[in-house]
């Protein structure tokens, strides 16, 4: 809604919910679904929370996704919008939040291709314009920023201009169409598997930063005068696992000081809870690297998705729970 006085009209954030199947493993323990999508925006649990009787069973959002919606449709009804107003020239991000192995890394890859190829659709209809793709990657693993496109692990710093925080030596790639851009998430996904992220323990714990830069200009101009190109980034965020974010909460003050691997995924909260209720206080951007890096893609004219995941499983209930919440503080 409008705030008045001819305040800018604040452009909300979209949350969603996709629930995964029960996994073979998951069934194989007799686990049970707990949860359910009652139609296109609420979700409910079977039965109510032991320990809290008067907990909630019902959350709703801007949409929730059953089971067995393929990640086309989350893409379409969860993201598109949001991603594709990069190719007007806003800046936007989609994050996938949500305890280990809920489906974030399945959803976001989806969701990067599906983007894409309708990337690539729009600029074959648009002859007039001329268009350059970019791709980066980067992890974010306790506060250290790594390049997912080299094999080198050396972490990469961050600096200020007037213009933003940028990513110091990041290798940046133009794209040549999207089959290019499967390749490259493969680079990345080996990269993260082989780094020193998941010797220490596993991926669980870092975020994963996939980022598409488009630049266009109308084909008259090109080469003539660069203050007709148009430039605008999509950020597709693999969250660390949201259970690290609920155990730095419960360990209290002293060890959160002393650990920062949940600094940019509790920045984070703060940065969308405070974006999501109020726009003009005081938005704690330069607290983690994640949230100073996002920042041109968080908040002001920047558009984004959050699209949350979780495992129907009856003994991941009190994570899905605490995912419900976070989504809920978005909307
Ligand atoms: P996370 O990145 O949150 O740790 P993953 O994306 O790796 O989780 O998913 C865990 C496992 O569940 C993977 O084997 C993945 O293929 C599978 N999975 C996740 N979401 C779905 C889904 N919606 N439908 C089918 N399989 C899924
Ligand atoms: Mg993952």
């Amino acid at each position: 809604a409008n705030g008045g006085g001819g305040a800018a009209r604040l452009e909300k954030i979209l949350v969603s919910v996709r629930l995964r199947p029960l996994s073979d493993k998951e069934t194989a323990k007799g686990d049970q679904a707990e949860w359910e999508c009652i139609n296109d925006t609420t979700i409910i649990s079977r039965s109510t929370f032991p320990d809290r009787p008067t907990a909630p069973t019902a959350y709703s959002f801007d949409r929730v996704f059953r089971s067995d919606c393929n990640t086309k449709e989350v893409y379409e009804e969860g993201a598109k919008a949001v991603a594709l107003s990069v190719v007007s020239g806003i800046n936007s991000s989609v994050f996938a939040y949500g305890q280990t192995s809920s489906g974030k890394t399945y959803t976001m890859t989806g969701i990067t291709e599906h983007t894409a190829a309708d990337i690539y659709d729009y600029i074959a209809k648009h002859e007039e314009r001329a268009f350059v793709l970019k791709f980066s990657a980067i992890e974010i693993y306790n506060e250290v920023v790594r390049d997912l496109l080299t094999a080198e692990s050396t972490s990469l710093r961050l600096w200020d201009d007037a213009e933003g925080t940028y990513v110091e030596n990041l290798t940046e790639v133009i794209l040549r169409d999207s089959h290019h851009l499967k390749e490259l998430i493969s680079v990345c996904e080996a990269q993260r598997r082989t780094g020193e992220t998941y010797l220490n323990e596993n991926s669980s714990r870092s975020h994963q930063i996939l980022k598409l830069t488009i630049e266009s200009s109308a084909r008259e101009f090109v080469g003539k005068d660069k203050s007709t190109t148009l430039v605008a980034s999509v950020n597709f965020v693999d969250l660390a696992g949201s259970e690290r974010a609920s155990q730095a909460l419960s360990a209290g003050t002293r060890l959160k000081e002393g650990c920062h691997i949940n600094r940019s995924l509790l920045t984070l909260g703060t940065v969308i809870r405070k974006l999501s209720k109020v726009r003009n206080g005081h938005i704690p951007y330069r607290d983690s690297k994640l949230t100073r890096i996002l920042q041109p893609s968080l908040g002001g004219n920047a558009r984004t998705a959050i699209i949350c995941t979780m495992s129907p499983a009856r003994s991941h209930m009190e994570q899905s729970r605490n995912t419900l919440l976070f989504a809920s503080c978005a909307k």
